[in-house]
C-alpha cells in the first residue's frame, strides 16, 4: 500500500475510534448508510436514497416563519441569561445587535447558490482532459448539533470533460456550504455533488479535514485531532488508483 494512503486510513481509524462522541459517529454512520458514500452500505443506491434537508445543495426559501431582526436580538438576549450573564451590563449591551449582524456573515452560505457559481466554464481549455487539482481550501463552518465552530482545509479535484471553472469559483462552492449549519459529512457530499450534477466530469474526489471545536471544547476535550471525510466519484470511484493519485498529489502538498 502507498504510504500516503497508509497514514491516511491510519488517521481515519483514530478519528472513528476516538475523535467522535457517540452521538456523532451515529450520526456520521446514519448519513453514510444514507447517502451510500463509497462503501458502507451497498444495499441503498445513492440515486434513490432520500437525502436529509439540511444536504439540499440549495435551501428551500424560508418563506414563512423567518424571525425580524427584533425577535432574533431577544433571542440572544435570553441566551446570554440562560449562559448566566446579565445582557444589560455594559459590555454585553451591544452584543446581540452584534451577534445577529455576525449571522448574517457566518452563515451568508443560505443566500449563496452553489449551483449558479459553477455555470460559467472557461470552454478554450476543452481539450485539457487532465486531472484539475485545488487543494488546501481554508473554510470555517458550524457544527449543526451544537453551533459551534469547525475548521479546515478542503481539497478538490476532479477530470473535466466540457471545460474547466476559475479555481477561485472552487473555493467559493466551499465557502458557500460552510456557511451554512453543517455536518462535515454532508459539507463533502454536497461539494461533490455540485460538482458532478453542473460540470459533468469524468471523476471528482473531494477530501475535508477538519478540526471540531465541538469536540476540543467539550465532552471528549481532545485538541488538535483532525477528523477526514472522503467523497469518491466516477472515475476516483471506480479505480483505486486514481484514488492513490488524489491523496498523493494532496499529501505532496504537506512536504
Ligand atoms: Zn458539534
Amino acid at each position: 500500500m502507498d504510504a500516503a494512503l497508509k497514514s491516511l486510513s491510519y488517521r481515519l481509524t483514530e478519528t472513528e475510534d476516538q475523535g467522535m462522541d457517540p452521538t456523532a459517529k451515529a450520526a456520521s454512520a446514519a448519513l453514510n448508510g444514507m447517502r451510500n458514500d463509497n462503501a458502507r452500505s451497498v444495499e441503498t443506491p445513492a440515486e434513490v436514497a432520500p437525502l436529509p434537508p439540511s444536504a439540499k445543495r440549495v435551501p428551500d426559501a424560508i418563506a414563512t416563519g423567518r424571525p425580524s431582526r427584533e425577535e432574533a436580538e431577544a433571542a440572544v438576549r435570553t441566551l446570554l441569561r440562560w449562559a448566566g450573564d446579565d445582557p444589560n451590563r455594559e459590555g454585553l449591551r451591544d452584543t446581540p445587535a452584534r451577534v445577529t449582524k455576525a449571522y448574517g456573515q457566518l452563515f451568508g452560505g443560505y443566500e449563496q447558490d452553489a449551483d449558479a457559481l459553477l455555470e460559467r466554464v472557461f470552454e478554450e481549455v476543452e481539450g485539457y482532459s487532465d486531472i484539475v487539482l485545488v487543494r488546501d481550501i481554508p473554510f470555517y463552518s458550524h457544527c449543526e448539533h451544537h453551533m459551534v465552530p469547525f475548521m479546515g482545509l478542503a481539497h478538490i479535484a476532479y477530470y473535466p470533460t466540457k471545460g474547466v471553472v476559475g479555481l477561485s469559483k472552487l473555493a467559493r462552492v466551499v465557502d458557500t456550504f460552510a456557511r451554512r449549519l453543517q455536518t462535515q459529512e454532508t459539507m463533502t457530499a454536497q461539494i461533490a455533488d455540485v460538482i458532478e450534477s453542473i460540470l459533468k466530469p469524468r471523476g471528482i474526489a473531494v477530501m475535508v479535514e477538519a478540526e471540531h471545536l465541538c469536540m476540543a471544547m467539550r465532552g471528549v476535550q481532545k485538541a488538535g485531532v483532525s477528523t477526514l471525510t472522503t467523497q469518491f466519484r466516477g472515475a476516483f470511484k471506480d479505480d483505486a488508483n486514481e484514488q492513490v493519485r488524489f491523496l498523493t498529489l494532496v499529501r505532496n502538498s504537506k512536504s
